[in-house]
């Protein structure tokens, strides 16, 4: 058959913490063209633990890419079309591996990962309580959350990776430097870089000047030698190399060139380019960035300063404000895999619509303590409010209310730091195809949520970014390209009383959840 002839696309990994995908948009449309997605094992090694093999990551990676192209084949689409490839990816999650061999020191401690409380307490009795260096050069509280601790255990507790540090064999890396390292040829000349958007994650990364810092390095005892070069978003990092995992070599040559935390992705495929446009994330956690454009804006209710995006060597940074919850889609997925309640994550709305309320059943996932706007380490999962009468349904009901309270808590804090009021929600994330959720968002924050009709946004502002690329220059970033994008809304169908009334009651659960271990 003859191949249909359509502009040039632009493919997109994106590699989150429940699953990786691949996805091709055509650059002149932003029409997603076809995906391909391979859930990602968890491994829970002991209490507070998350780990991943970065092999298999990478496996999961090619996986993608090999099925999406052959998906591609089947609608005579010519995969030589694809001009640049772009990565997003969990963010903060840490590896570390041996250039020479290729293979990863020990598996990825992943952002949820608990296990550096201890070396957190340590460091924080180290910070000065009038000059908190940390805070102000990378805009984030210490906290288990980013890579900086999760490297400082690697580098105690592994002799592997001790050893290739001595050996100068070792590299750090963010998931993306991993993937882009791999893909552009690994032990034979793979890049070893990161973006501005994930180095600002590690907290070795200093937001201001956009280089790692001296002094936290040394602060946290990090061997720079082993960091990344830091690059912009969007700009050639290399060329996918052949590798004997890549069946046929499908996409040999083909420049990678766009690079994006995921949540910063998500900013860019929700085109939040303007002061003050938000976007909020229902995944593994939830996030919501809000872009605060040039200025580097500080949170006085418990919010992260970050970088946004750098859409070019040349361009200028943006920043945003970040309120990140640790827990979200992944209460569904344990809902699913410890608790056995479900067989699906899309089973909970079946759950939930049986009964249409928790029945004062209040859940608090603080699985791994609670991030924004607490960044509170000892709290712990509870469940309470529980009768005879209470049943699955209302426990999976009281589940996607909390994913609700949680980001009217991040929804608050943010109001009061940016002063004007969102007066709606942008929002996106495996999650947001579950409707009792967007509707129990909107009742609980008392605005419209909007959610767009194609939602793998993190995968496309991945796609812009390697598509605008200079050098590759495909996808136009003006706004009159962006538009015609269509939206489903939700508004608010409670009254305002009692959507206040439900909202205290989660507080004062919240509340007990604190202090949970010492
Ligand atoms: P990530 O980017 O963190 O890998 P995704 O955006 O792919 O996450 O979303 C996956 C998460 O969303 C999983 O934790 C899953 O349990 C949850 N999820 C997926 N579909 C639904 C649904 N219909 N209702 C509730 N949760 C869902």
């Amino acid at each position: 058959a003859k191949k249909a002839v359509l502009g040039p696309l632009v493919g997109a990994v994106d590699q989150g913490t429940s699953s990786t995908r691949f996805l091709v948009f055509n650059s002149k449309t932003a029409e997603l063209l076809s995906h391909h997605q391979v859930e990602i094992k968890q491994e829970f090694p002991r209490e507070g633990w998350v780990e991943q093999d970065p092999k298999e990551i990478l496996q999961s990676v090619y996986e993608c890419i090999e099925k999406t192209c052959e998906k591609l084949g089947q609608l005579n689409i010519d995969i030589s079309n694809i001009k640049a490839i772009g990565v997003s990816n969990q963010r903060e999650t840490t590896v570390v591996w041996d250039k020479l061999t290729g293979e990863p020191l020990y598996n990825a401690v992943v952002w949820l990962d608990l296990r550096t409380q201890s070396t957190v307490e340590n460091l924080s009795k180290r910070i000065p309580g009038n000059n908190n260096f940390v805070k102000s050069k990378t805009g984030l509280p210490l906290s288990t959350y980013f890579s900086a601790v999760k490297l400082r255990w690697l580098l105690d507790n592994v002799r592997k990776v001790q050893r290739a540090v001595e050996e100068d064999r070792a590299l750090f890396g963010t998931i993306d430097s991993w993937l882009i390292w791999s893909l552009t040829g690994g032990a034979n000349g793979g890049v070893h870089c990161t973006d501005v958007t994930n180095a600002s994650r590690t907290m070795l990364f200093n937001i201001h000047s956009l280089e790692w810092d001296k002094e936290l390095c040394e602060f946290f005892e990090i061997p720079m030698k082993i960091l990344p070069n830091v690059r912009s978003s969007s700009e050639i990092y290399g060329l996918m190399k052949i590798s004997h995992s890549l069946k046929a070599g499908a996409l040999e040559g083909v420049p990678i060139s766009g690079c994006l935390g995921d949540q910063s992705a998500a900013l860019v495929g929700q085109m939040c380019f303007q002061d003050g446009q938000a976007k909020n994330t229902y995944g593994t956690g939830c996030f919501l960035l809000c872009n605060t454009g040039r200025k580097c804006v500080f949170s006085e209710h418990g919010l992260l300063t970050t970088v946004a995006y750098k859409l070019g060597r040349d361009k200028p940074v943006y920043y945003a404000l970040e309120g990140s919850v640790a827990i979200a889609g992944a209460v569904i997925r344990w809902l699913r895999d410890n608790l056995g309640i479900i067989q699906t994550s899309e089973e909970i709305e079946k759950l939930a619509k049986e009964v249409g309320t928790s029945y004062g059943c209040y859940f608090v996932p603080a699985f791994s303590g609670l991030y924004a706007p607490y960044w509170e380490p000892s709290a712990r999962g509870i469940i309470c409010g529980l009768t005879q009468f209470t049943n699955k349904c209302h426990i999976a009901f009281a589940a996607l209310e909390a994913v609700c309270f949680q980001t009217r808590e991040i929804l608050d804090a943010m109001n009061r730091d940016c002063g004007i009021p969102l007066s709606h929600l942008q929002v996106d994330g495996g999650m947001t195809n579950n409707k009792i959720l967007m509707q129990l968002q909107a009742d609980i924050l008392y605005i419209p949520v909007v959610k767009p009709s194609m939602p793998e946004t993190t995968a496309l502002g991945a796609a812009m970014a390697a598509g605008a690329a200079e050098g590759v220059g495909v996808w136009s970033l003006e706004p009159e390209d962006l538009s015609a994008v269509t939206m489903e809304r939700f508004e608010p169908q409670i009254n305002a009383e009692e959507s206040e009334i439900r909202y205290s009651t989660w507080k004062k659960a919240v509340m007990k959840s604190v202090g949970w271990v010492t």
